[in-house]
């Protein structure tokens, strides 16, 4: 059996700290994968703290995971050994459910299986990409387009198609003014890919700081969010808000700021309820409040086709595996620009 070194959380207020596991052995319809980089989600941070109050210890995040083939089963079609792939949030799904048929594996009805924290039938449960390697069902692997850099493009595993989805299934494009609120790693890909489909795009920070990124990455305009006046400004503006913050926050000034009939999509999943929206909001306006889950394999890899033909990556820095406690700190303060990404050749 493969074996492999992570790093992994052994209880809710431990550090990350290196473990040993072993990987299976590639099924039939399986590829072992060498993992070469990983981003660093703020998912990862909160399952690790069990903040979402159901995390399986001990818990090896990470889900932006990019490598190498280098075994295969015999019933493997669609990858060979060498081919880069990717691999994201979910590694399998009942496969016959009406989502699953949809290509919508994420609302699965029997419950997608997670990257990690993932229940298994046998009782154990999935290890994430902070490791070596790792085994995964083809039918859930994803292929990089030509020559896209691997470091780069892992955090679009998760952070890309997060902010994909949504954007296409409420058919943002040309001719609609976008707010985007949060320009963290989800935040940051939402405008560079709403500014991709011709969207007007408005950023919302807590960061005055970052007013000048969120320009050179595809915003057009910039609101400072704890500004009351210029949030008043932009009331009855946006035709459609992503929401990525990952902290409770009063939603309420930011539904001020949809046209009638406009849509806030949530994506971040605090550890605490956010206090509102209130009705009111909504009825004045017949305004809605949305939520989306990452996206389905078919649509990962339309993303990732999407970003090719773009030349869309995400702005990355790279750190080393034992840097990663560290690095959650500095997420936390809202200090990554905009995403890390783990260098997994230093895990040894
Ligand atoms: P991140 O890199 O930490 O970015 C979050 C951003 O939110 C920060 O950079 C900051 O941006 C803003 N922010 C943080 N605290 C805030 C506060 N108290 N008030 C207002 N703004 C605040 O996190 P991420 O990796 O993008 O993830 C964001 C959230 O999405 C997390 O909760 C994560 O678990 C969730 N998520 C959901 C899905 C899904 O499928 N729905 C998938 C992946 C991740 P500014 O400095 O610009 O204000
Ligand atoms: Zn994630």
């Amino acid at each position: 059996m493969p074996s492999s070194l992570g790093y992994a959380a052994s209880a809710a207020d431990a550090a990350l700290a290196p473990i040993s596991f072993d990987r299976r052995e590639p099924g039939a319809d399986e590829v072992l994968i060498e993992i070469e980089y990983c981003g660093v989600c703020h998912s990862d941070l909160h399952q690790a703290r069990d903040e979402w109050h159901n995390t399986l210890y001990p818990c090896v995040p990470g889900h932006e995971i990019i490598g190498t083939v280098t075994a295969r089963g015999d019933a493997v079609s669609k990858f060979s050994v060498g081919d880069k792939v990717g691999v994201g949030c979910l590694v399998d799904s009942c496969g016959s459910c009406e989502n699953c048929h949809d290509g919508l594996e994420q609302f699965c009805d029997k419950g997608m299986t997670g990257t990690y924290n993932g229940r298994l039938p046998d009782g154990t449960h999935t290890f994430g990409g902070y490791s070596q390697r790792m085994t995964v069902k083809q039918d859930y692997v994803l292929r990089l387009p030509d020559g896209m850099d691997p470091a780069g493009a892992a955090p679009l595993l998760c952070a890309g198609i997060t902010t994909y989805s949504p954007l296409r299934h409420w058919k943002v494009g040309p001719g609609q003014r976008v707010g985007v609120v949060g320009l963290g790693g989800l935040g940051h890909m939402g405008v560079k890919l709403a500014a991709a489909m011709g969207a007007e795009v408005v950023l919302f920070t807590t960061s005055p700081g970052k007013a000048e990124d969120a320009k050179r990455l595809g915003a057009s305009a910039v609101v400072i969010s704890k500004d009351r006046d210029q949030m008043k400004a932009m009331r009855g503006k946006l035709d459609f808000i992503l929401n990525t913050v990952a902290a409770s926050h009063n939603l309420d000034p930011f539904l001020d700021c949809l046209k009638r009939d406009g849509t806030m999509v949530m994506v971040g999943v605090p550890e605490v309820a956010h206090p509102s929206p209130s009705v009111g909001r909504l009825i004045g306006r017949r305004r809605s409040l949305a939520g989306s889950l990452i996206g389905g394999i078919a649509e990962t890899q339309e993303m990732l086709d999407f970003c090719g033909e773009h030349g869309l990556l995400s702005d990355i820095e790279i750190i080393p595996m034992d840097g990663i406690n560290a690095a959650y700190e500095r997420m936390l303060k809202g200090d990554v620009k905009y995403r890390f990404v783990v260098d997994m050749a230093t895990l040894k």
